[in-house]
């Protein structure tokens, strides 16, 4: 069948507002959010429903034609774009937004793949539940986006990862079939839990388009601090200390490096710092409960009294009202920005270690960089309570236009080899996509790598489902 031939089909399937062509209409689609790559694709398919999305993948099985499932496309690894051959036909989830059901004595939720996050958030709201997924891409990130991620976000620590957060899905296999695991049962030990082979898949073995999520109690009252920590291993125990108190109202706990403040007071127009002396560490932390009332922050007073008394704390800003707290909260979320700012070529890393191994890793990351590029800059922030860190850094001089800086790994592959000693992770995050490809190859285990390719030849295998994403060679 020709591409002409399959495109006419689909837009049988489709109907014309299910289909764009014009190459005008295709960029926001084949671009990926940082804009590093650019693919090209004869079609933009957007199905109105699950029954549709089965026909068109029927279809994609029986003539080989690769597609690309895509959400909101605000993806870190480039593995919602299309590559440059042009033959990939992106399936977008967009129109199939609706939320189909709240059962709020279940605390559940169904809702179809391309509902955008924050509409879910606001519809849990609306019957008075709390559905905790949350992140800077939230206004535009579909909920089938940050399922094939399994994305993190601020409220990791509570609450969990996507993961963590869904109790069923609906997917369409890649010749096309149905499975419909929308079952909305906190216990059910009926053979393999299938659903957590889709989840963090990058649409690599089907197409979700449905699930069932998990909601939660309405917090009605938070309490937020910025606080200076002598050394990472103080802002350990400190997190141990702040749990033994406040239990699981510890929401966030997030580590900030002096270096990264500095950026930020430097280059965010408004920022301030909130102590009135420099320290070479903070941590935000945030507690939440389902409690209104001023207990919550009467019972960080104490555990921070607790914290300062044992020399785990320095000193400490406890926020007044809702605008300081999100002051707080701005200096954390300003680094990306920051850097960017400061930084021509800048090499990001998203690693997960065990917690109680983050003082180490930073130790031995800083002593080896510092050793083999002198006057590296190091930009160390992050998720502390999760054992991720965004842990960045820049050499002096490099340029990104600099064609050698940019195939220059060696500062990655420094940071890499510690984490793996570490038995770490080097994408906690964002997935793997395009960007981390390499990593997979240098990292990643013989055996795990061939249990994940039987899998992908099992489900997929004439390998038409986003090819080439994830694992090199599946093809
Ligand atoms: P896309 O980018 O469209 O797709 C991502 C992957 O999922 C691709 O492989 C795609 O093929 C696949 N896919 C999408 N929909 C489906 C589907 N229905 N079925 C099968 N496969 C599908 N991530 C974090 O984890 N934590 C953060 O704090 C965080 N912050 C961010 C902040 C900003 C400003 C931005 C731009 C991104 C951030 N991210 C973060 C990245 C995060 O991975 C994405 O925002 C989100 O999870 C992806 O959702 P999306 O709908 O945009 O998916
Ligand atoms: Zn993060």
């Amino acid at each position: 069948m020709t591409t002409h031939a399959i495109i006419e089909r689909i837009a049988a399937i489709v109907g014309p507002q299910g289909l764009l062509t014009d190459p005008r209409d295709l960029e926001p689609y084949v671009v990926d959010w940082r804009g590093i790559y650019r693919g090209a694709s004869p079609a933009v398919v957007r199905p109105a429903s699950t029954g549709q999305v089965a026909a068109v993948v029927e279809l994609c099985a029986e003539s080989g034609t690769p597609l690309v499932p895509q959400g909101g496309n605000t993806g870190m690894c480039g593995a919602s774009v299309p590559h440059a051959t042009g033959r990939e036909i992106v399936l977008s989830l967009a129109r199939m937004n609706r939320v189909l059901e709240v059962d709020a004595l279940n605390n559940t939720m169904t809702v179809e793949a391309g509902c955008v996050l924050a509409n879910i958030q606001q519809a849990a709201a609306e019957a008075d539940r709390f559905f905790p997924l949350s992140l800077g891409a939230e206004g535009s990130c579909q909920i089938g986006g940050n399922l094939s991620t399994n994305a993190g976000g601020v409220n990791v620590l509570r609450y969990g990862n996507t993961r963590d957060l869904v109790l069923g899905l609906e997917v369409v296999l890649p010749d096309g079939r149905i499975w419909n695991g929308l079952r909305g049962l906190r216990k059910d030990n009926t053979g393999y839990d299938l659903k957590h082979l889709f989840i963090g898949a990058e649409g690599t073995l089907g197409v979700i388009t449905a699930a069932i999520l998990k909601l939660y109690p309405r917090p009605a009252a938070t309490a937020t601090t910025w606080t200076a920590v002598p050394h990472p291993e103080a802002a350990l125990e400190f997190l141990s200390l702040l749990r033994r108190h406040c239990g699981d109202r510890v929401t966030a706990f997030e580590l900030v490096s002096r270096n990264c403040l500095d950026l930020v007071l430097h280059h965010i127009p408004g920022a301030r710092d909130p102590l009135p002396k420099a320290h070479d560490w903070y941590v935000l932390a945030e507690l939440s409960d389902s409690h209104p009332g001023h207990a919550l922050r009467r019972e960080l007073e104490v555990a921070l009294e607790a914290a300062i008394e044992n020399a785990l704390v320095l000193d400490a800003v406890i926020a007044e009202n809702e605008a300081q707290s999100r002051a707080l909260w701005r200096m954390r979320e300003s680094i990306p920005e920051a850097a960017r700012a400061e930084a021509d070529m800048l090499y990001r890393h998203d690693i997960a270690v065990a917690v109680s191994k983050i003082p180490e890793f930073i130790r031995e990351a800083r002593s080896a960089l510092v050793g083999r590029f002198p006057g590296v800059n190091i930009i160390c922030f992050g998720h502390l309570g999760d054992g991720n860190l965004h842990y960045n850094a820049f050499v002096p001089g490099r340029k990104r236009n600099d064609a050698a800086a940019r195939e220059a790994r060696d500062v990655t592959v420094v940071v890499y080899d510690i984490v793996q000693r570490h038995h770490g992770s080097f994408s906690a995050e964002h997935g793997i996509g395009l960007a981390k490809l390499d990593e997979m190859r240098r990292y990643k285990s013989p055996v795990e790598i061939e249990l994940m390719l039987t899998l992908k030849h099992a489900l997929d295998p004439r390998g038409i489902m986003n090819p080439g994403k994830v694992l090199s060679g599946d093809g």
